[in-house]
């Protein structure tokens, strides 16, 4: 735990947090003091990796598996937590999943795969943590989108749909949830080095748009949610989107 530790007996369900920015973003609550639930889809072992972790890092947590995109294990996911914890001060929306291919061979089922997950996850999650938080009467919500939910991206209609869509989900939210204390922000990032993008073969194309000259880092993301989630200076903040792209996107 760091000297600061500003969320020392607050509680932080970070959805997604096996891998990736979920990983870096759960690492980055229990370093301020946080006690961090690790969900996951399928990675098991990973999500006990995180949480031992954690647990050097001097914190507390729990592991646990639940797909986001389905109402019953939402509702068991924070009873799970209600139960350990009897609270829940932050949520970070950072699960999703990728199935891009061109509109005219675009299934069905990756359209809704993406769309369950990567919007309906965020509205679950977000309905589920805000009947706590209102009670408490404080909480922060942080929602990972993508900047191509800001310009959109050949080949995935669907994730920008679903982007998109929580870019306006938050704004909305952020209006109902202010007047009782509650903050929602976004986070979009660009191109981020996970296991999203690692096989992206328009990998080297897509560098040259970006101004810094480098992908992002997991951490990169995870320094932004720590801010939304635990510094002071971010209580005057809610319904905004901040980029993290190394410069690709200036509005
Ligand atoms: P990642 O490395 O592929 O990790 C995805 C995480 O989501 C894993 O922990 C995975 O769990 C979890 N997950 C997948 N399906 C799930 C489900 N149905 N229920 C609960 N958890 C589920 O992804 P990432 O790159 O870190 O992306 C994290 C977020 O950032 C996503 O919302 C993504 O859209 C967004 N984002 C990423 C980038 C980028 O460049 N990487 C850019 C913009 C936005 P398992 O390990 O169990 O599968």
């Amino acid at each position: 735990m760091t000297a600061e530790a500003r969320l020392q007996g607050q509680v932080a369900i970070i959805t997604g947090a096996s891998r990736g920015i979920g990983r870096a973003a759960a690492l980055a609550l229990a370093a301020e003091g946080a006690a961090v639930v690790v969900n996951y889809a399928s990675s098991a072992a990973a999500a006990e990796q995180v949480l031992a972790e954690i647990r050097q890092l001097g914190s507390d947590g729990m592991a646990l598996q639940a797909d986001v995109g389905q109402a019953d294990q939402v509702e068991a996911l924070f009873a799970a937590v209600m139960e350990k914890y009897g609270r829940v001060d932050l949520l970070v929306n950072n699960a999703g999943i990728a199935r891009d291919t061109l509109l005219l061979r675009m299934k069905l089922e990756d359209w809704q795969a993406v769309i369950d997950l990567n919007l309906t996850g965020v509205f679950l999650c977000t309905r589920a943590a805000s009947k706590i938080m209102l009670k408490q009467r404080s909480g922060r919500i942080i929602n990972i989108t993508s900047v191509v939910g800001e310009i959109g991206n050949a080949g995935q209609a669907n994730y920008s749909a679903a982007k998109a869509g929580v870019i306006g989900f938050t704004k909305t939210v952020a209006r109902e949830l202010a007047s009782r204390g509650i903050t929602v922000n976004a986070v979009a990032p660009g191109f981020i080095a996970t296991d999203m993008t690692a096989n992206l073969k328009q990998g080297e194309e897509i560098l040259k748009q970006i101004p810094l000259g480098r992908y992002g880092q997991p951490e990169d993301v995870a320094g932004v949610i720590r801010f939304l989630a635990a510094d002071p200076a971010a209580a005057y903040m809610t319904g905004q989107v901040i980029n993290i792209d190394g410069g690709m996107v200036m509005a």
